[in-house]
């Protein structure tokens, strides 16, 4: 091996220190070395242990004197291409966070880890007395596995567990520990194949006893197969058990073999058959623009504004057409809440095999094989939430970003990325065009358009030239004057009536935010508060409890008031659960439809409900932010909405930005078919301009209007924020390091640049902790984020997370 230089890969490494992150070099054995690319997943020594980390470069030579070599690799294809590597970096930069995690939220969770956490309960936790049911029967389950359960299985088991998971652990009731798995659970099916020739088969089953009838329909069956068969396949075909097989296996006649089989979760569903549309002259002008730049090969974003219902998901099929027939690759985001059947089976219809599907309802596993199918490049358009962004194509053509203004396109946990940014990066990297869609686009984009820097493509006619919906406000307040005391006004029950005698339908929409359902005593006003959060507790009728949704701390409700002893205690707001008891008591025989985070846990529960209702089993649909958009039923005539103004009150300089776009995708629901829709608007603000423009569809209006008010705040899109959120056990503690810090920022950051607060933060207290922000405003000051990103890292290095914690937030959608 004389003069041949060893190569070294510069990996980085899953450890949770800032100064450890960043590259560090390992030797690439000659016999891994045909595997190790840029981007591949390996194990290498680090200390004393094993840890996993990802390689980002190749050197010939190192500055370190002692170098260690690669122990394993992990995966035959690197999980991450080289584009995805640079954009690692990028993210890391952009949204201060560390390398390693830049890496690994690009990649589907059974990727990130080759170990896996075993969970096992404590005899502290088995002798806990005051668990309600659901809990009880996890423990119950950890009882009967003593060796520990993996964490993932049991999550996936009791899905509605989490928040009490986490608190079991807090208070040692549970415990984990880590077992290496490197093994991907792959689904597998049994497959049968002949040991023996079919011309011996006769013969053969001469041989066999009077007994085994069975093995000899077996093998008679299988004598003029050619393709081994799925042994489920042949079971069910003859009506037998396995047990003819097995005989038949030891017997050396018939082996089963395993065959990997993808899980796709559409694999049962009828599809409806695709069927060309004439576009509109609106449609044709948009599609045009969007292919000229495809043709053009150069990068491009455009934003396309487009009314509800005015067709533009069918300019979205359009495209992608033309994109593949490019040879070119194509990623669509919808919200995870609009993934719905009926929306991927438009693309499915259109492209068949060619699509992938990701969004969180899907299995770990399910998600593995959809994300798989890209990286081997069997598919070529993805239609999945916010992650798909990441999606491991190499040839990338277009990527669309429905209901852009979304503010799940936003991850709240660190990397705190938003999917708009990285699909700018991504298109400028492949040359490809971007195309954000909305009704109602952000603030920040439609400032883009309007400064050219992006296309503005608009559409401002529904398909078949159908009116937008009228749409009502009511003025609660009147209501309340006038003695209605109930959660209707009297316009909406009137027009629920006649809805209900012409038999069509009804979208009830409730504002959750804000009127979750707390429980109150009416004689001395004392509120149930969680004990390690600032947050009133949230009562759950299922099981009678209140629970915080924060930590998950949970109690048994309670007969009497803690505060007075009253038994005047009871619970309030108006949660979907209450709306639903009133429909009934004021609508008797009516069928209500029921859509919330109560009634769609499980696992397609939500295609479900939705089904029934376009069957038309249920007079209305009931719900929260779920049902209001993406949603498209004929006979849906009248749109109700509750209260428009929850979000109002919230300390949010987007709150007039949501109301408007909430009521406009509300109201968009009604009347999307042959029947004239109608929307009627419940508030308590009937003068806010969000809710008059929602009224007149005037989303120009609403643009400038606002953009007045966040012009003299000094709000985003006229300024950019960070938000940096100190958290600790120990207030001093906090605030001494809150003010630490904005002290530090201004000394270092140029006096352009804005430092606010520090200042207790909208909820002062979380999971025991109290909370402190400070907020940058900066007009995109190029020193900002460098300076940021190493003060930010200086800061982790010098204090400890359970101590004090720094949460920093790029762009963020909320300042809480
Ligand atoms: P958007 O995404 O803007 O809300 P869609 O693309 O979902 O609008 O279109 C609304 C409805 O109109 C859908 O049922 C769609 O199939 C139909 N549609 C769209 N374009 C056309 C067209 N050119 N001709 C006939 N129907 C159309
Ligand atoms: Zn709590
Ligand atoms: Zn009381």
């Amino acid at each position: 091996m004389e003069g041949k230089a060893n190569v070294y890969a510069g990996i980085v490494v899953d450890v949770p220190h800032v100064d450890t992150d960043r590259a560090f070099d390992y030797i690439v054995p000659d016999e891994l070395a045909p595997w190790i690319q840029i981007g591949s997943r390996v194990s290498v020594p680090f200390g004393n242990r094993l840890l996993q980390g990802y390689v980002v470069q190749f050197k010939e030579q190192t500055e370190l004197a002692k170098v260690k070599d690669i122990k394993e690799i992990l995966d035959i294809t690197p999980p991450l291409t080289g584009e995805l590597v640079a954009l690692g970096h990028w993210l890391s930069n952009t949204y201060i966070c560390r390398l390693y995690s830049a890496m690994q939220v690009m990649l589907p969770a059974s990727l990130r880890s080759q170990y896996k956490k075993k969970v096992r309960v404590t005899s502290e936790g088995q002798n806990q007395p005051l668990l309600l049911p659901g809990e009880r029967e996890i423990f119950n389950y950890l009882g009967v596995h003593p060796d520990g359960v993996e964490l993932d299985l049991l999550v996936r088991k009791f899905p509605e567990q989490t928040a009490f998971l986490l608190k079991a652990e807090r208070e040692g009731w549970v415990e984990t520990s880590q077992v290496v798995k490197d093994k991907i659970t792959r689904k597998t099916l049994l497959y049968v194949k002949k040991k023996v020739k079919d011309e011996q088969i006769p013969g053969l089953v001469e041989q066999l006893s009077k007994q085994a009838e069975r093995q000899k329909e077996v093998m008679l069956y299988l004598q003029d197969h050619e393709h081994p068969l799925a042994l489920r396949d042949l079971l069910s075909e003859l009506g037998i058990s396995s047990s003819a097989v097995k005989s038949l296996v030891a017997k050396d006649w018939l082996e089963l073999v395993e065959v990997e089989e993808r899980r796709d979760p559409y694999a049962n569903k009828k599809l409806e058959k695709d069927q060309q549309v004439e576009y509109t002259p609106e449609q044709q002008e948009v599609i045009l623009e969007i292919d000229t730049a495809l043709n053009a090969g150069e990068h491009a974003g455009f934003l396309l504004h487009g009314v509800t219902g005015s067709g533009k998901t069918e300019v979205y099929l359009e495209t992608i057409s033309h994109c593949l027939a490019q040879g070119r690759e194509a990623i669509v985001l919808v919200p995870e809440i609009s993934l719905t059947p009926q929306m991927v089976n438009r693309f499915k219809a259109r492209f068949g095999d060619r699509v992938a599907v990701m969004h969180s309802r899907l299995s770990q596993g399910e998600r593995y094989d959809e994300w798989r199918m890209i990286r081997d490049g069997k598919v070529s358009v993805v239609v999945g939430a916010r992650s798909a962004i990441f999606a491991p194509f190499t040839n990338l053509g277009l990527i669309i970003i429905d209901e852009e203004h979304e503010s799940s396109y936003k991850q709240e946990e660190t990397p705190r990325y938003h999917a708009r940014d990285i699909a700018m990066k991504r298109a400028q990297y492949h040359k490809g065009v971007v195309v954000l869609g909305s009704a109602t686009p952000a603030m920040e984009s439609y400032d883009l358009a309007q400064r050219g820097k992006l296309g503005l493509l608009t559409m401002v006619k529904r398909v078949g030239e159908r009116p937008l919906p009228s749409t009502a406000i009511v003025d609660m307040r009147e209501e309340l004057r006038e003695g209605n005391r109930t959660m209707f006004s009297r316009q909406l029950s009137q027009a629920i009536q006649e809805r209900l005698q012409r038999k069509e339908q009804i979208v009830i929409f409730l504002n959750r935010r804000g009127f979750s359902t707390f429980v109150m005593c009416r004689s001395c006003g004392h509120s149930l508060q969680c004990p390690h959060c600032d947050i009133s507790l949230t009562y759950h009728r299922n099981n009678r409890t209140v629970r915080c949704h924060y930590c998950g701390h949970a109690e048994v409700e309670p007969d009497s008031c803690p505060s007075c002893g009253s038994n005047h205690i009871r619970f309030f707001g108006t949660g979907t659960q209450k709306v639903e008891e009133e429909l009934s008591k004021y609508f008797p025989g009516i069928r209500v439809i029921r859509m919330d985070i109560d009634t769609t846990t499980k696992k397609g529960s939500h295609e479900k409900l939705l089904q029934q209702f376009r069957e038309h089993q249920g007079d209305v649909l009931l719900g929260t932010q779920m049902i209001a958009k993406g949603l498209d039923f004929p006979k849906v005539t009248l749109v109700g909405v509750i209260a428009a103004d929850t979000i109002l009150g919230m300390p949010d300089f987007r709150a007039a930005e949501k109301t408007f776009q909430l009521l406009t995708q509300v109201a968009g629901r009604a009347g999307r078919h042959e029947l004239p829709g109608e929307t009627i608007i419940q508030t308590y603000n009937p003068e806010h301009y969000s809710i008059q423009y929602a009224k007149t569809h005037d989303y120009q209006g609403f643009f400038s209007m606002e953009a007045k008010h966040r012009f003299e705040k000094g709000y985003p899109p006229f300024s950019r924020l960070i938000l940096f959120t100190f958290s600790s056990p120990q207030v001093p503690l906090a605030i001494k390091k809150a003010n630490d810090w904005a002290k530090k920022l201004r000394q270092t950051l140029p006096s352009s640049v804005f430092i606010l607060g520090p200042i207790a933060s909208p909820i002062p207290r979380v999971k025991d902790r109290y909370r402190f922000q400070c907020v940058l405003k900066y007009r995109n000051e190029k020193e900002v984020l460098p300076i940021v990103k190493k003060l930010s890292d200086a800061f982790v290095s010098q204090n400890k997370k359970d101590e004090v914690e720094l949460a920093v937030d790029v762009n963020p959608q909320v300042l809480m």
